[in-house]
């Protein structure tokens, strides 16, 4: 068995965990009660015992053996880590960040499933066998007495592990469904109701099974993404080949990767040219052409040629492992429908269970009734206390969402944004670099002082992350050749205008319009400037001008190309029920009412500073639930103020960080459909809810005339649980088209 410890920093920063998965968690309601338990162990403080990805996070110093004692109540064990590989154990400090066991929990992942496929094909043949024995009972020529035998055999069969649990929780006074069940059960067989005992003791076996089954399915598919990590990997050394793991990759390495292979680590290609197939980190499955100088993702195929690769990110530091990391952690943060589930099942089971006990001794002794009726109305109400059905209705239906955006490329950092997702009226975009590519090209150049211009634009810009800074470093570096450039000191960000920095101990900007309103200049120039100006942003041309103390030194005018899938994309959430579109730019008016006018959104804002931003997104939020797009350059701001920050995947590293939902693939064009994704299970939610509720409050009602059999309840509960299983189950299936399937661009002329 692989390692599965991982380190995890506590709450407060000092304590560590280490990650073990858990098998065989039967439902999210007696995970909550063993973590609780479990907590109560010495050192067990913080530890966390996580239904939905099933993994265990615990101190070391809390004693296993106890731990196993607490999941085996539940039917569920540990995998144990394989403590004779030291390296993989290790705790270091900073490990919570990176999630270094990444990659063998992947491996654990799969390797785990097989075991728990055996038990529940054990369970199903039990359940089978009890069934048979069931129907042998009706057969005329078989004497009661056998027939008592043959159903009471069938009890045990499929209902041992209720019962196990059951008595223990009842000798402790804890009351769940296990112990519902295992009173109502023997009440029943003591009441001689053997035949609707074993019946209800068959379904409620089926219903544990079926439960087991969905939310396994649902993981599973989470580790079919997370087996896109490599295990090792072919090192050249001094002309030498050797394979290493993963693990034990250096920066610096060079490693080759063949036809076929996985590429371990993020890293640059050294030699060679092939097409790579990074669908495991950007969702998009048509290879990419990689050559010399180019940067590849680890976990990406190679599907043609011999690559030479450079390593430049330890396997834990490399994007496919903090995919990997984020979307188990996603799994476990609770929406507030789960906790208030969780809440409601809490006090929902004693609550039923004072209700049986009403119905039980209320009627005889208070009106003379026969015992016999209420004892039987109690017991049927003690089956219908079980919540299976309500505690499953969100996880599986969040789980199986999260992983089908995942395959798309799109990561939702937890059910809670899924939720949000789904409920988005507005989206706000950021322009340059979300709804335009972001790489734009100077146009027009109007120079005063070309050597400095130039030499001034260069210098400032090369401390810039923004795309027009980006494409004013590429015009100047094509045309001054090797001139050497001057080092700006003092370099200050302006946000949403531009910079400023010292050349020469001369104090210079770079930026939009905007600066000129700092510059005092002369009447004539400024009036030269200012008809300039116009003249480029009647072009519908983004300008960026450069300036030295009073005296500006040259325009450039520059246009972004709008993203081809833009139009296609805007049209798609509208029709996905995304009423308004937003476009916030800190661009000029005439250059962003193109871009608008061409990617159809339904409003657009222009010369917004960063802070103008926020308070746009905040006069949005009235109207419901808001959206932001952006890459984080001068939109952070907004990101964080929207309810749901949409990150581009390339991206500021902090934006990706921060955001609520991570768009890999650098492009909108899978934004709709994880919207639908998102739709569909929030409404697969709210009628799942309902659907449980109901059918418990149905049976309840069938009380009052006296109608609940015992079968009727377990049925109620059971048929809830197959649909909100299956419904939940219904999200992962579909075809997902890959975005390189996106239309071609519509062009529209509008001037
Ligand atoms: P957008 O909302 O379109 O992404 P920003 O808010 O990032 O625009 O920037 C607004 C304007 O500020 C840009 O159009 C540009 O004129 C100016 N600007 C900001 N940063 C820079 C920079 N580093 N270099 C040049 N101009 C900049
Ligand atoms: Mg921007």
């Amino acid at each position: 068995m692989n390692p599965t410890m991982t380190s995890h920093r506590g709450p407060d920063g000092e304590s560590r965990r280490v990650e073990y998965r858990v098998q065989g968690l039967s439902c999210p309601n007696c995970t909550r009660e063993m973590q609780e338990e479990i907590q109560r162990l010495e050192h067990g403080q913080n530890a966390s015992l996580l239904y939905n990805s099933g993994r265990l996070l615990i101190d070391p110093a809390v004693d296993l053996q106890q731990v196993e004692r607490i999941l085996k109540g539940d039917g569920a064990k540990l995998i144990q880590p394989d403590l004779s590989s030291p390296d993989e154990t290790t705790v270091s400090a900073n490990a919570a960040d990176e999630g270094p066991s990444t990659q063998a929990a992947a491996e654990t992942a799969s390797a785990g499933e097989p075991e728990e496929e055996h038990e529940s094909r054990l369970g199903l043949w039990l359940l089978v066998l009890s069934a048979v024995m069931y129907g042998v009972t009706f057969v005329p020529a078989i004497p009661g007495t056998v027939g008592i035998g043959l159903d009471l055999a069938a009890i045990v069969f499929s209902g041992y592990s209720t019962f196990q649990r059951g008595l223990r929780n009842l000798i402790r006074l804890k009351f769940n469904m296990d112990t519902l069940m295992t009173v109502a059960l023997t009440g029943a067989v003591i009441i001689g109701e053997w035949k609707e005992a074993t019946l209800v003791a068959i379904l409620f076996g089926l219903n544990e099974l079926l439960e087991g089954y969905g939310m396994s399915r649902a993981r599973r598919s989470l580790s079919a993404l997370l087996e896109a990590a490599p295990k090792e990997s072919v090192v050249v050394q001094d002309g030498r080949e050797s394979v290493v793991p993963i693990a034990r990759l250096k920066v610096g390495d060079v490693v080759l990767v063949r036809a076929g292979e996985k590429i371990p680590s993020d890293g640059t290609v050294l030699e060679g040219s092939s097409a790579v197939n990074e669908a495991a980190i950007t969702g998009e499955s048509i290879p990419v052409t990689k050559g010399p100088g180019q940067p590849v993702f680890g976990g990406s195929v190679n599907s043609e040629g011999l690559l030479r690769i450079r390593i430049d990110k330890p396997y834990e530091d490399s994007s496919l492992a903090k995919i990997m990391q984020l979307v188990q952690e996603a799994q476990d943060k609770k929406t507030p429908t789960e906790l208030f589930i969780d809440r409601f099942a809490k006090w929902y089971t004693p609550a039923i269970m004072v209700l049986a006990a009403l119905v039980m001794f209320v009627p005889p002794l208070l009106f003379g009734q026969p015992w016999m009726n209420g004892v039987y109305e109690g017991l049927a109400i003690l089956i219908v206390g079980c919540p299976c059905a309500l505690v499953l209705s969100s996880p599986i239906a969040l789980v199986s969402g999260m992983t089908r955006c995942a395959r798309l490329g799109v990561l939702v950092k937890g059910g809670v944004h899924l939720e949000q997702l789904g409920k988005v009226s507005a989206i706000a975009f950021d322009k340059t670099g979300t709804l335009t590519k972001g790489q734009p090209e100077v146009q027009r150049e109007i120079a005063y002082d070309p050597q400095r211009f130039h030499a001034v634009a260069a210098a400032l810009e090369s401390g810039s992350l923004h795309p027009l800074a980006a494409a004013v470093v590429r015009y100047v570096a094509a045309r001054s050749g090797g001139d050497e450039r001057p080092r700006p000191a003092g370099l200050v960000t302006l946000p949403g205008v531009g910079l400023s920095a010292e050349v020469d101990g001369v104090r210079c900007f770079v930026g939009s319009e905007a600066l000129l309103a700092q510059l005092s200049l002369g009447g004539e120039a400024q009036a030269r400037v200012a008809e300039d100006l116009a003249h480029l942003k009647a072009q519908g041309l983004t300008v960026v001008l450069a300036a030295e103390s009073a005296r500006v030194l040259g325009l450039f005018g520059l246009a972004d190309e709008l993203r081809p899938e833009a139009p296609d994309v805007v049209r798609a959430l509208h029709r996905a029920g995304v009423a308004r579109t937003v476009m916030l730019t800190g661009d000029h008016a005439a250059a962003a009412q193109g871009i608008a006018a061409r990617s159809g959104v339904t409003e657009w804002h222009a010369g917004l500073l960063p802070e103008q931003k926020v308070a746009q997104i905040q006069a949005l939020a009235g109207h419901g639930t808001v959206a932001m797009v952006g890459d984080g350059i001068n939109d952070a701001p907004a990101l964080a103020a929207a309810d749901l920050g949409i990150a581009m995947g390339q991206g500021t590293d902090s934006a990706v960080e921060t955001a609520d939902i991570v768009l890999m693939q650098d492009h909108l064009g899978q934004l709709p459909r994880a919207i639908r994704i998102a739709r569909r299970a929030g409404r697969i939610i709210a009628w799942n809810i309902g659907l449980s509720l109901s059918l418990k409050l149905i049976a309840l009602l069938l009380t009052i005339p006296g109608w609940l059999t015992l079968w009727i309840a377990v049925m109620s509960d059971m048929g809830a649980t197959i649909i909100v299983t299956l419904l939940g189950l219904t999200i992962l299936l579909g075809k997902d088209p890959k975005a390189g399937d996106s239309p071609a661009v519509e062009v529209t002329s509008h001037n």
